[in-house]
């Protein structure tokens, strides 16, 4: 399961492993690909939920395993809007919150 991470804390840490790259415009993809994604965006290879931190980097709307080829995302984060969107519904249906986001994203 993803770890949330607030937008503006995710753009500094990218700015520091990336010193070269453009952190403005990211930002502005990245404001995109969250409302896209709370519109229900989904990957444009598997139909599942969009990863809005991996569609903004790499410029395509994708869900983590399309973006990594790896199933497994709990060392990666999402944006905590989305995250909490979605604990939000779980929340509200009743359901665990160890569920993923994948699953829960079917509400
Ligand atoms: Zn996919």
């Amino acid at each position: 399961m993803f770890s949330p991470i607030n937008a503006e804390d995710f753009l500094k840490s990218y700015k520091e492993n990336n010193p070269g790259e453009d952190v403005g415009s990211l930002r502005e993809v990245l404001a995109n690909v969250v409302e896209a994604k709370k519109n229900g965006a989904v990957c444009n290879q598997c139909k599942r939920p969009i990863w809005a931190v991996g569609s903004a980097v790499v410029g395509w709307d994708g869900c983590f395993t399309c973006i990594t080829g790896e199933a497994d995302n709990s060392k990666d984060c999402e944006i905590d809007g989305v995250v909490a969107t979605c604990s939000y519904e779980a929340r509200k249906f009743g359901v665990r919150s160890a569920m993923s986001i994948k699953e829960c994203h079917q509400f």
